[in-house]
């Protein structure tokens, strides 16, 4: 027989009250052995005479950060599904829960997943103000499977439990204390006394003996439960169209109202096996790992090296981009000074920031009194007058080579020496951006995604003498803004938008070859991105796409897809969205309509390049669609690894996702395009060069790797040049 590893420690007080803790730092993750230890611990106290009642704490101020990840996502055999059978009936439900001695769980840190659902069993939950709870397991594509889908609707009511499910959100103690999740809160200092006077307060009858599992009043009528999980059914339908799991989730739930707690229990065991076996759990499990891998950047987070402190940072352009920079540093606590070039544009640049920061105090994002704090903290400028103590400089101009050389050039002259210089820059290689600027090692790309208080990806790009300290700097400040940095080389387009700049130019291509503008974007959003590619041309505007486009032409030529389309439509003033006339039509409230006259510019831009149309493409499928669009990007993001521009395959992982809304649960362009396969992608790309020309053709890396059918990405020949 397999030994246990031990996990917990059983310490009996004087007072008669057994305190079991949880010893697998550090995060103390439940693992089998950690349930088995646990098992044993509860069982001898509960066979000795000197103890009356338990209280289970974890070790070093942390409850339980639920299961290890990497568990999941594995293929999974009988013991596992003996295992997940025993782990929620035998022990959580008839050893924890249906212990003749009161048991109290003391919570402090983090008590997520099955880590939270071992408190749930408990008869009575303590926690801190700080501690965090949640049942986040719908994130990595699983469900909670320890009783979480029935013991937590029984003690907060449905409502509650299926927005914290679904959303796999986390509550501090305080929040949690309102819902009914926890019963008290206690100081860090008293939590394991408070938690033994109520553990023997339970033993003497002055407070209730609570199993969650077979508490009713907090539970709707069955009639009204239904109407509330079927509300909850076309959310997440609505929410996220092409997963299964939050629904299966729902059913668990369902099953336990109607059919009774136990039967739940089963459900739910099943429903767990199949789910974590699932590709989408796969996915999204490493998209979990991925987004951690960023934080390590060999040569860089491995050197002894501390972050300098930045206090102020100066936005140059208060347009749409230098606004959302401005107010995601206000955010971040940073002293702001916003730069523009006249009054008019100015105040426009104030005022945008200002709408920004009251639009999350409406949501109640922050208070009112962090709102009057942060915009104290902000400054609008028309000169360099005050850039003597700037220790970050973002600057955020038009798409202009020449305005961003005269500017950087500009910078060096009144800012301090030790000020870092970065451009938003969404396509200009650095390199020529910094050609007239003398102190090179401070310049660095900082790449911000509109609407940049959102969005949670910052592509950092260093040119080959962007000086370490640098980079050691904005890569601390970004954690101070909480974005999620991707460290990539310098090259025109750099890692995000030179990936996906093959994917709209594949929807032009496709378009005036007679496919229908519509269709393409319906099939790109039900394929799970936030938008078609023409939806997002008309938001990110004509301009700024010709002014990207052209870096492309200037450096690819020969395989960049060259239309009129655009230049066209520019002609007819249609700039996209913020002329209310793009691709589509826009009434006040920006709603897009299709635009019938679209048709005369393409077919205009048909016959300047003498275009022949193709009927078959007015009837591809989604699915066509969708590998036409996507196998393009793959094949770029293929260049992008084989010139070293990325660090690791699965930081373009992140990027697509965090960057370009590329769905997290098919894992990001990478992993997907593994998943696909490079053989076939590599085969439907050479088909179609051959009919539509350069623009499709594989890369060597990929037609490579599609000979040896090994996967993209995970190869160490193509060290990084980083
Ligand atoms: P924008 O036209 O909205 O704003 C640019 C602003 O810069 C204008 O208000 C202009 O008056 C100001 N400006 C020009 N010269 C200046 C100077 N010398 N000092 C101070 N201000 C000056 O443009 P945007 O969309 O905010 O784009 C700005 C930069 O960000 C561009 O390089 C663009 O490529 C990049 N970017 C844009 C997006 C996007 O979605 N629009 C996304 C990422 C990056």
């Amino acid at each position: 027989m397999e030994k246990t590893i031990k996990k917990t420690v059983l310490e009996v007080g004087a007072d008669g009250v057994g305190i079991i803790t949880i010893v697998n730092p550090p995060l103390n993750l439940v693992s089998v052995d950690v349930f088995l230890s646990l098992k044993k611990s509860i069982e001898e106290a509960v066979q000795r005479d000197d103890v009356k009642a338990l209280v289970i704490i974890g070790s070093q101020n942390k409850f339980s950060a639920g299961a290890d990840v990497t568990t999941f996502g594995k293929s999974q055999g009988k013991k596992a599904h003996t295992e997940l059978g025993f782990l929620s009936i035998e022990f959580v439900t008839d050893t924890l829960e249906a212990a003749r001695k009161p048991i109290v769980a003391a919570i402090d840190g983090p008590a997520f997943g099955g880590g939270l659902e071992i408190a749930l069993a408990c008869h009575t939950r303590i926690s801190t103000s700080a501690a965090q709870l949640g049942l986040t397991e719908l994130q990595y594509g699983i469900l909670p499977g320890l009783g979480g889908t029935q013991r937590l609707p029984r003690l907060v009511g449905l409502p509650k439990a299926l927005e914290m499910i679904m959303m796999s959100k986390r509550l501090s103690g305080k929040d949690a204390l309102k819902l009914g999740l926890v019963d008290a809160i206690a100081p860090r200092d008293k939590l394991l006394s408070v938690a033994r006077h109520w553990a023997l307060d339970i033993v003497d009858y002055r407070r209730p003996w609570v199993v969650s599992l077979y508490k009713n009043d907090r539970l709707e009528p069955l009639a009204e439960a239904r109407i509330i999980l079927n509300l909850a059914r076309s959310q997440a339908r609505e929410r996220t169209p092409n997963l299964t799991h939050p629904l299966v989730c729902i059913d668990v739930i369902e099953e336990g109202i109607v059919a009774g707690p136990r039967s739940g229990l089963w459900k739910e065991a099943e429903a767990l096996l199949q789910l974590r076996q699932s590709d989408t759990c796969k996915a999204l499990v490493h998209f979990f790992f991925a987004q951690r891998a960023t934080l390590k950047i060999p040569g860089v987070t491995d050197m002894v090296l501390s972050p300098r402190n930045i206090n102020k940072v100066a936005i140059l352009g208060g347009g749409l981009m230098g606004s959302g920079i401005a107010t995601a540093f206000l955010l971040g606590n940073y002293h702001v000074i916003l730069k523009e070039v006249d009054h008019h544009l100015l105040s426009a640049g104030l005022d945008r920031v200002k709408a920004n920061l009251q639009s999350h105090a409406k949501k109640g994002k922050i208070t009112k009194d962090k709102l009057e704090t942060v915009l104290s903290l902000l400054k609008g400028v028309l000169d360099y007058d005050s850039f003597k103590d700037v220790d970050l400089v973002i600057e955020a101009v038009l798409e202009d080579v020449s305005l961003k050389q005269q500017v950087f050039a500009d910078l060096e002259k009144y800012c301090p020496q030790h000020c870092i210089f970065a451009s938003n820059t969404s396509s200009i290689n650095l390199d020529k951006i910094g050609e007239k600027t003398k102190c090179q090692n401070r310049i660095l790309g900082a790449h911000f995604f509109s609407p940049a208080q959102f969005m949670p990806l910052l592509e950092i790009i260093r040119t080959e003498r962007t000086s370490l300290q640098v980079l050691v700097d904005l890569l601390n400040v970004s954690k101070k803004i909480k974005k999620t940095a991707v460290v990539v080389g310098n090259c025109t387009g750099f890692a995000v938008n030179r990936m996906f700049f093959p994917f709209s130019q594949a929807a032009t291509l496709l378009i005036e070859r007679g496919a229908d503008i519509y269709q393409i974007d319906q099939a790109i959003t039900n394929f799970g991105m936030p938008m078609g590619p023409f939806r997002l041309a008309d938001l990110v505007g004509f301009r700024v796409a010709i002014a990207s486009g052209s870096q492309y032409i200037e450096k690819f030529p020969e395989r960049v897809y060259k239309s009129y389309l655009i230049p066209l439509m520019l002609e007819d003033k249609r700039e996209g969205q913020s002329t209310r006339k793009g691709f589509y039509l826009y009434d006040e409230k920006r709603k897009a309509s299709p635009d019938p006259e679209i048709v005369k510019f393409v077919e205009k831009a048909r016959i300047i390049s003498q275009v022949i149309v193709n009927p078959q493409l007015s009837r591809l499928s989604a699915g066509e669609i969708v590998e036409m669009l996507f196998f393009p990007v793959v094949n770029e993001a293929c260049r992008i690894l084989a010139e070293g521009v990325a660090i690791r395959a699965s930081d373009l992982d992140i990027a697509s996702v965090l960057g370009r809304g590329f769905p997290a649960y098919r894992g990001g362009i990478i992993f997907w395009g593994n998943f696909i396969g490079s053989r076939y992608i590599c085969s439907r790309l050479e088909d179609w060069s051959k009919v539509y020309g350069k623009f499709f053709e594989p890369c060597p890396y990929l037609v490579e790797h599609a000979m040896n059918e090994t996967p993209l990405g995970t190869e160490t020949k193509h060290a990084s040049r980083l």
